[in-house]
């Protein structure tokens, strides 16, 4: 069960842990602070006090406002060229993961030439290698959801050829990461509900691909505990502040599981979903297709059933002997979370687009399919999204 564990963020977690911003050692002398283009970031005090935060510190700042829920590489390059504009040597993410992924990839090209395609590897990308290395990166999350403060990966969407995929490297690791609890408490319960799975989902695919991984065992286990048994809460009162501060855990906890190991096919099934309706959020799209994902997982490899009884136990169902017990306990925090309902034909979604989705899960995110326990053919992927549609 060997692993690799080397995760160079220093992470700062706790209620009120964005008030010691200051007191942190920051990167450099003038920060682009990247926010999304909705209104919440600026609406709910977060960046006056990010800003306050830093003129405590002595560090400079500009502010890019416009990071689509969604992030495309015209986010990206416009991102980037605000902060060689403005001088900055250092790049804070602030907001959802739209925010942070957003950052890192503008930290990538600040410094660096030609487009960001260029440096994607996979599907259409150009497969280059940066030659200069990324601005340093701050990651201060909102939501509780994504991880991507405790690991290197970002996700920004091609829209002209509906890829949706990974980039980053060892360089994109946020240097400092404050995730605070308190920044969370204004999240609406059914988008708590959407990053609090996605956070389940990167700890539970991890947990049945096909490594062996001590580490990754024992951080998502925890992951799955901790969002299992407190999402429900946090959705129904949003200012159950241990209940938020359990799933902020989780969600951090997620980001080092996809640090020290990988995630499997669940991801990359759902990435065409929301790359061709860029309106599905993450989360919701991957709670659409989780219960026909993981029962396929259960009838079709039996190698698997004592993981999905831990995953069933660790989500508090104590006395879980069956591996469909796990699918029980999903879709009971589903139901218990508001989001047991969410219809893909609400979102404009065809079964007609099946065979497509099937496709562009290998192309953009082939690499999962490698992760998984079992082989998934075409034809599991097009059963798996039209059991899921509704
Ligand atoms: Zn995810």
């Amino acid at each position: 069960m060997p692993f690799t564990f080397n995760i160079p963020t220093n992470f700062v977690f706790g209620p009120g842990s964005v008030q010691k911003l200051h007191k942190q050692r920051l990167p450099g002398k003038k920060a682009l602070i990247v926010i999304s283009s909705g209104k919440s970031t600026r609406a709910n005090g977060y960046l006056d006090t990010v800003q306050d935060q830093l003129t405590q510190a002595g560090v400079d700042f500009a502010v890019f406002d416009k990071m689509a829920a969604n992030p495309v590489i015209d986010n990206v390059m416009d991102g980037a060229a605000c902060a060689r504009e403005n001088g900055c040597d250092f790049v804070i993410g602030l907001g959802g993961g739209s925010s942070i992924d957003g950052a890192k990839a503008i930290a990538m090209m600040a410094p660096n030439e030609g487009n960001y395609w260029d440096y994607i590897y996979g599907g259409t990308g150009g497969g280059q290698k940066l030659k200069n290395k990324p601005l340093p990166i701050v990651a201060i999350p909102t939501t509780a959801g994504t991880g991507t403060e405790l690991d290197a990966w970002t996700i920004i969407t091609n829209e002209a050829t509906n890829e949706k995929m990974s980039g980053g490297n060892r360089n994109t690791f946020p240097v400092l990461a404050i995730v605070d609890p308190d920044l969370m408490s204004t999240v609406p319960p059914k988008f708590t509900a959407y990053q609090g799975f996605d956070a389940l989902f990167h700890s539970t695919e991890s947990y049945i691909n096909k490594t062996k991984n001590l580490m990754r065992d024992m951080l998502a286990l925890r992951a799955i505990e901790a969002v299992g048994r407190n999402l429900a809460r946090a959705c129904e009162d949003g200012k159950d502040m241990a209940a938020r501060e359990q799933v902020a855990f989780a969600s951090s906890l997620s980001g080092m599981v996809m640090s020290v190991d990988n995630l499997c096919s669940e991801h990359s099934m759902e990435h065409p979903l929301s790359a061709y309706h860029p309106e599905i959020p993450h989360g919701a799209g991957l709670i659409m297709i989780s219960r026909a994902y993981y029962t396929h997982m259960v009838e079709n490899c039996p190698a698997l059933h004592d993981r999905f009884i831990d995953m069933a136990k660790a989500m508090g169902k104590e006395d879980a002997k069956e591996p469909m017990d796990f699918v029980t306990a999903l879709v009971d925090l589903q139901k218990a979370c508001g989001v047991d309902d969410l219809k893909m034909s609400d979102y404009g979604i065809t079964p007609e687009e099946f065979p497509t989705f099937a496709q562009n899960a290998r192309t953009t995110m082939g690499i999962l399919f490698k992760m998984d326990r079992i082989e998934l053919t075409d034809e599991d992927l097009v059963k798996i999204y039209t059991a899921s549609f509704k």
